[in-house]
């Protein structure tokens, strides 16, 4: 339901839009925003984070959220110790360039992650093709739902209106030329050769791989919102070599009904099936660490946000990496070597476009001929007719 260019809050701290800002609150002050439509915002300085260069085979948008703490860490901004603890994000907003290209939903990986960062609020510049190819799929997306039932439809309509309008005139805001900075963080993809991993168990403490390998892994988590179906199909593949059962316990769960229902029709469900990975419900499952846990004193690679002490279960001790990274781990029963992984890989590389689609429900037919038989009703049109008058 996200429109560019807006102001959004949200209950939860991983309240992180992809486009236009969003300011995680207290339950009291979101209940203020959505009654009155404004809330009170000390507005922080920025931390620019500019990613160059070109990225490398087997690097993964996972490998880029980390280079973030990884190359703060390099440059004195950001410390582990807690101690007289640094960190140049605390309060502050990110804002990420560089990176353009991205869909909408792999931008969510970055500023899903800014939670982590201690960060106010993050923006990503993206290219005007990629939030309008968002906000198209999500049209149809909001249209199924209305016809499935979900509710309210008069306001799921009025977010339909303001959507249309945007993409009749398309503009997205961008910094300006000489804006300033509590801080600059420069980051060259082209020289970033191995996945970067948080160690236990603190998100900051990002690590290449070389520096965790050969660690022996118990269970593997792959979910939470920072995954999306990509994810799931590149670590599908990379199970579907793997001959008998895994040596670890592997948790597969996709955040949405929606990827579950694809990833099924697709075959994958059936490769988690064959290996012994164990499928919950979607959702965030075991990163919320009050429904499922992992094992107690077990040492987990996991690809949800955080990696806090005892989250995910007791005494256990967290690695956060990529998906891909994660079922890499889950067949070798370890952290692999650089080159270990980079073989694995190779199979993900080949097949990338195919392995890295995402959900344009708009090109879905299921979904694309249920919303053209939706009417728009009172909440479409009249707010429709007043954005028109007001352009
Ligand atoms: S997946 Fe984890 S971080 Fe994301 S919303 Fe759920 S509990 Fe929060």
């Amino acid at each position: 339901m996200l429109l560019p260019d807006t102001v959004g809050t949200g209950g939860d701290s991983h309240t992180r839009f992809p486009v236009g800002i969003s300011f995680p609150a207290g339950s009291g002050l979101v209940a203020f925003a959505a009654a009155l439509g404004v809330m009170p915002l000390d507005m922080p300085e920025s931390v620019k984070v500019r990613f160059h260069g070109e990225m490398q085979p087997g690097i993964t948008l996972r490998d880029l959220v980390h280079a973030i703490p990884y190359q703060a860490i390099q440059d004195g901004h950001l410390t582990v110790a807690k101690e007289g603890k640094k960190n140049i994000f605390s309060g502050r907003i990110l804002e990420i360039e560089g990176l353009e290209h991205l869909t909408c939903e792999q931008a969510f990986e970055l500023s899903d992650a800014s939670a982590e960062r201690s960060a106010a609020g993050c923006t990503i510049e993206l290219s005007e093709d990629s939030v309008s190819d968002y906000l198209k799929s999500n049209i149809v997306m909001l249209k199924w739902m209305i016809g499935q039932g979900y509710g309210d439809a008069r306001t799921i309509e009025r977010r339909i209106a303001h959507m249309e309008n945007w993409l009749s005139n398309p503009h997205l805001i961008k910094a300006d030329k000489d804006a300033s900075y509590a801080a600059e963080i420069d980051i060259d993809m082209s020289a970033l050769k191995e996945p970067i991993l948080c160690a236990p168990n603190d998100p900051d403490d990002a690590r290449l791989l070389s520096e965790c390998q050969g660690e022996n892994i118990d269970e593997v988590f792959i979910g939470s919102c920072m995954t999306n179906i990509g994810h799931f199909r590149a670590a599908g593949k990379l199970l579907d070599k793997h001959e008998g059962q895994l040596p670890t316990k592997l948790w597969v769960v996709p955040p949405t009904r929606m990827d579950e229902a694809q990833l099924t029709a697709e075959g994958y469900y059936s490769i988690y099936g064959k290996v012994g990975a164990r499928t919950e419900m979607p959702g965030c499952s075991l990163c919320m660490g009050n429904q499922a846990r992992v094992a107690d004193d077990c040492t987990v690679v996991s690809t949800s946000t955080r990696n806090f002490p005892n989250r995910l279960g007791k005494g256990a001790n967290v690695f956060l990496a990529s998906a891909e990274l994660a079922a890499v781990s889950s067949i070798m029963g370890k952290l692999p070597t650089n080159e270990e992984y980079q073989e694995y890989m190779s199979q993900v590389n080949a097949t990338a476009a195919d392995t890295y689609r995402y959900l344009e429900f708009d090109k879905l037919e299921s979904y694309s001929k249920a919303a053209d038989e939706v009417e728009m009703g009172d909440g479409y049109w009249p707010t429709l007719k007043k954005l028109q008058e007001n352009m």
